[in-house]
């Protein structure tokens, strides 16, 4: 059975960290065993409530691991445990100091030291992949795939992880006797502190196959070459880094570690990205430019025919709406393409004669 922690100290579950710390507060004088109407077992019982409800990390896990936080005491990590508390409060600095002393005292703190060790509710982490993934410019824009093979400890295939063969059954871990932890026991000025560490041999489950997995020789885990499929989304940027949890190596008795794809975007000799637009440049005649033209352009998304207008500017930008870069629950951007108007650099003697003909017209 597990204790409600909330119950004890006196607050709904949606107690803030602040309301949680006052009723603590309050309660901890009330009970403490040098006042009168002190209750040492209320008081124990409220700093153990403290001891969890009190630490961000530990009010999580016990909000979701209720069961398994009552579990991990019984088994001898800290409070409750049969573990003599033998605690001399009158002891904390000197005679009366610690009465003196107890607003500015956090005894969650001392207490928190006891938790810290008796747990076991770390979770273990296969460790983080990290490749690189070169794709093309257009590849950014539109997202593409990539299959790669990646050598890696992954979870037993032939036995899903436990270890054992096929129909085999479980016994009771020999090296910790069945109860998933090794114990120790030192003394210090605050009493006997109980650490507890998970046993190496069952991973804290207390239990090991009957018959070992022939695949894996009983570890759950294998080293072999996968092939992982990775999407690359539109859009996306060089430089830019993708996870995928659960892509990383498996470890026996804990949780799989991340894949990170780092994706590096090669150049494009005409296109470039300004946000989620893409620019680029066209070499324009100072005929067409004056008269109006059509000229035909490859974009990303195939062929266009492009009307520069008479009269047009250098530097003058038209925008084709929706041919840009694509940005995943939001469209496409515009491609911008500036025009850039070619003055020639020598002229012939009939283009010449033509030209001061135009400065008549004043243009
Ligand atoms: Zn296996
Ligand atoms: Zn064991």
């Amino acid at each position: 059975m597990s204790k409600d922690y909330y119950k004890i100290l006196g607050v709904g579950k949606s107690a803030t960290k602040d309301d949680i710390k006052k009723a603590y507060r309050k309660l901890a004088h009330q009970y403490h065993p040098d006042k009168s109407g002190g209750d040492e077992d209320r008081f124990k019982e409220i700093n153990e409530a403290y001891g969890v409800l009190g630490d961000d990390r530990k009010r999580a896990e016990y909000d979701t691991y209720g069961q398994y936080f009552s579990g991990a005491r019984q088994a001898g990590g800290g409070f409750g445990g049969g573990q003599g508390f033998d605690f001399d409060f009158g002891s904390f600095g000197g005679a009366g100091g610690f009465q003196q002393g107890f607003e500015d005292f956090d005894i969650g703190d001392i207490f928190g030291e006891f938790f810290g060790g008796g747990g076991g509710t770390r979770t273990k982490r296969g460790r983080d992949i990290a490749i690189d993934a070169e794709i093309t410019f257009a590849e950014s824009v539109f997202g593409t795939g990539r299959k790669m093979v990646l050598s890696k400890n992954t979870t037993c295939a032939a036995c899903s992880g436990s270890g054992a063969e096929k129909g085999s059954s479980e016994k009771n871990c020999a090296t910790c006797n069945g109860r998933g932890k090794h114990q120790e026991m030192r003394r210090s000025i605050l009493g006997s502190i109980t650490t507890v560490r998970e046993c190496e041999t069952c991973h804290g489950t207390g239990k090991v196959p009957e018959i070992l997995c022939k695949e894996c020789k009983g570890v759950g885990i294998v080293k072999k070459a996968d092939e992982v499929a990775i999407e690359i989304p539109p859009g996306i940027e060089n430089g830019e880094m993708i996870k995928m949890t659960g892509g990383g190596e498996a470890i026996p008795g804990g949780i799989t570690g991340d894949l990170y794809i780092k994706v590096h975007v090669k150049p494009h000799p005409a296109f470039k990205r300004e946000g989620e637009n893409l620019v680029m440049n066209v070499d324009v005649k100072l005929s067409d430019a004056l008269l109006g033209a059509v000229y035909p352009i490859e974009t990303l998304d195939g062929g266009i025919e492009l009307k520069i207008p008479a009269g047009a500017h250098f530097g003058e930008v038209l925008r084709i709406k929706g041919r840009g870069i694509a940005i995943p629950r939001k469209g496409r951007g515009d491609l911008l393409i500036k025009l850039n108007i070619k003055t020639p650099n020598k002229l012939s003697k009939k283009a010449a004669e033509l030209v001061h003909e135009l400065k008549k017209e004043g243009i």
